[in-house]
């Protein structure tokens, strides 16, 4: 089974479902392992499509499978636990700006009911992984753009899930950190084997990124294939 999977996938909103359409029977399939990115312009239904992977937001029709599971047959219970196999890192970080970034990485797992030592313990570990390990006691106001950055990755990569949601998460930042953020996504692709699906409009994400694309425009899916195929071969 694929790590993700949307199949006819319409998202309306608006009075009644009706005004506007921001997924328009949308299907694509990630690959498990696969660093699967999502092109377009502002407004082409990318969020939407994100946050209908994190469960955040129901389709108006059509099914949307997390790991197999397709997510409108889960109880409110069961949604909380499958919400765990994802996690997100954002375009402005949203971290934590009173706690240390130690603290930052070590929420969810505090959120999980694991106790503080090992919690700090393993958001050690997380921060090490992402170059951060001599950062652990400062706050984020303290930090760089990219170096803000490795701690959303720390964070998201704690619980170890299943698939990594990037909502534009290059976008805040230069091209030298861009291509230092692109790498350290390969590199939790590559040893954790985590699944990562992008959204971005920068088309240099995309080529230095991920292995297949799908372009979206107004809401559907007008291209779709391996980055090779669709931007490098033609
Ligand atoms: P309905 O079809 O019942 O009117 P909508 O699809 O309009 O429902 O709304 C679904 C959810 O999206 C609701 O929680 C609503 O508050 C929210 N929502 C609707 N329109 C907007 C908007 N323009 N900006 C932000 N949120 C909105
Ligand atoms: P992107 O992430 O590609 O910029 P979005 O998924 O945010 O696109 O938006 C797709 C379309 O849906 C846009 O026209 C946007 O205004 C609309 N939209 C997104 N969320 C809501 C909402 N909650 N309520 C109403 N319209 C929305």
């Amino acid at each position: 089974t694929p790590a993700v999977r949307l199949d006819g996938v319409t998202r309306r909103y608006g009075r009644g479902g009706g005004q506007l359409t921001a997924l328009d029977d949308v299907t694509v399939a990630v690959r498990r392992g696969d660093i699967f990115g999502v092109i377009g312009h502002s407004g082409a239904g990318k969020s939407t499509l994100i946050r209908m992977v994190n469960a955040l937001e129901a389709p108006t029709s059509g099914i949307v499978q997390v790991d197999g599971v397709d997510l409108a047959s889960l109880s409110t219970a069961e949604l909380r636990a499958a919400r765990k196999h994802t996690a997100m890192i954002f375009q402005q970080f949203q971290l934590l700006d009173t706690v240390t970034v130690l603290d930052n990485v070590a929420l969810p797992l505090r959120l999980d009911g694991i106790g503080r030592r090992e919690s700090r313990e393993r958001a050690t570990e997380a921060l090490e992984f992402v170059g951060l390990g001599s950062r652990l006691g400062a706050y984020p106001g303290q930090l760089s753009g990219g170096q803000k950055q490795r701690v959303g990755i720390a964070r998201a990569i704690i619980r170890n899930p299943a698939v990594l949601l990037c909502d534009e998460a290059t976008s805040a930042l230069d091209p030298s950190t861009t291509l230092q953020i692109i790498d350290l996504l390969k590199r939790v692709n590559r040893e954790y084997g985590t699944t990562i699906l992008v959204v971005t409009h920068e088309m240099d994400v995309i080529k230095n990124l991920c292995h297949s694309v799908a372009v979206m425009e107004g809401g559907r899916i007008v291209e779709q294939g391996t980055v090779m195929d669709v931007f490098v071969r033609p």
